[in-house]
């Protein structure tokens, strides 16, 4: 469907772009999400377009997190759905938490045009709960739309996945008391910033990285989770990324 040739050297990045596109005509994807994969796009180009080791600790320490939660979930959007569908399911199967569309502008089209995507990604195969649609439940702090979730999803989970958030939303679950996990290739990003374990990587890496770690701790005891959870330093993974950006080493 797309003729980029192999040997292209941003040929994973244009594999990603056309993704997107795609979403944005099947009615997944907002035009806003277009631009988001664009910032997205300048900060994996500066990290050489590869998961640094901090970022890939990140990811480890993630997947323990979500093994020891009681009620994880993890959040999908429109730029999620289109880029990571299947890799989201993996990932939510691995460590048995429900997906929750969750939507920076929410429409009725949208939210059932995402969840019929991710049901056709094998959900229900996966034993996987799809919610989102409903919407029972606030986010405290936040305006109405963007404050909407399902009580039984994110709304009580203790452990959030939150791939490409916007700021603020970030930061309401983090003042819920909610453990967060964030992907967000700008470690500058307030998003990143109000995370419990920021992963600095592109999503595409991040999801399936993060769950081969949680497949290589499937057999790990409660301590050793909680061990690997505990020594975790955010604002050192932040740096770390930060760093690695300024050095210029493309990949
Ligand atoms: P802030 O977090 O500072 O409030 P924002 O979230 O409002 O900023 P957006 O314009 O919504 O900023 O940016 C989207 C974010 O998603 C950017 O930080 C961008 O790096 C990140 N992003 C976009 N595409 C990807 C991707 N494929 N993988 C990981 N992160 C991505
Ligand atoms: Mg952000």
């Amino acid at each position: 469907e797309i003729d980029v040739p192999e040997s292209h050297p941003r040929y994973q990045s244009l594999l990603t772009r056309h993704r997107i596109e795609d979403g944005v005509d099947r009615g997944i994807t907002t035009r806003q999400g277009l631009i988001a994969e664009g910032r997205g796009e300048a900060f994996d180009y500066l990290l050489g377009e590869r998961t640094i080791s901090s970022s890939d600790d990140a990811a480890r320490v993630a997947a323990a997190l979500l093994l020891l939660a009681e009620r994880p979930a993890i959040s999908v959007n429109g730029n999620v759905a289109a880029l990571v569908p299947a890799e989201t399911v993996d990932l939510a199967a691995a460590v048995n938490a429900d997906v929750e569309v969750n939507l920076f502008n929410r429409t009725d089209d949208r939210m059932r045009s995402i969840v019929a995507h991710l049901r056709e990604h094998g959900t229900d195969e996966a034993g996987v709960a799809v919610r989102g649609l409903d919407a029972d439940a606030r986010i405290p702090g936040l305006d109405h739309e963007r404050a909407t979730v399902d009580a039984d999803g994110i709304g009580n989970a203790d452990v959030v996945v939150v791939p490409l958030e916007d700021g603020d939303r970030a930061a309401a679950l983090a003042a819920m008391g909610k453990a967060e996990v964030v992907i967000d290739l700008n470690p500058l990003s307030r998003s990143a910033q109000a995370a419990t374990v920021p992963i600095i990587d592109n999503v595409v890496r991040a999801v399936p990285n993060i769950t081969g770690h949680a497949r290589d701790l499937s057999g790990a005891s409660r301590a050793e989770l909680e061990a690997t959870v505990r020594g975790f330093d955010a604002d050192g993974a932040l740096g770390a990324a930060e760093d690695a950006i300024r050095s210029g080493e493309l990949g």
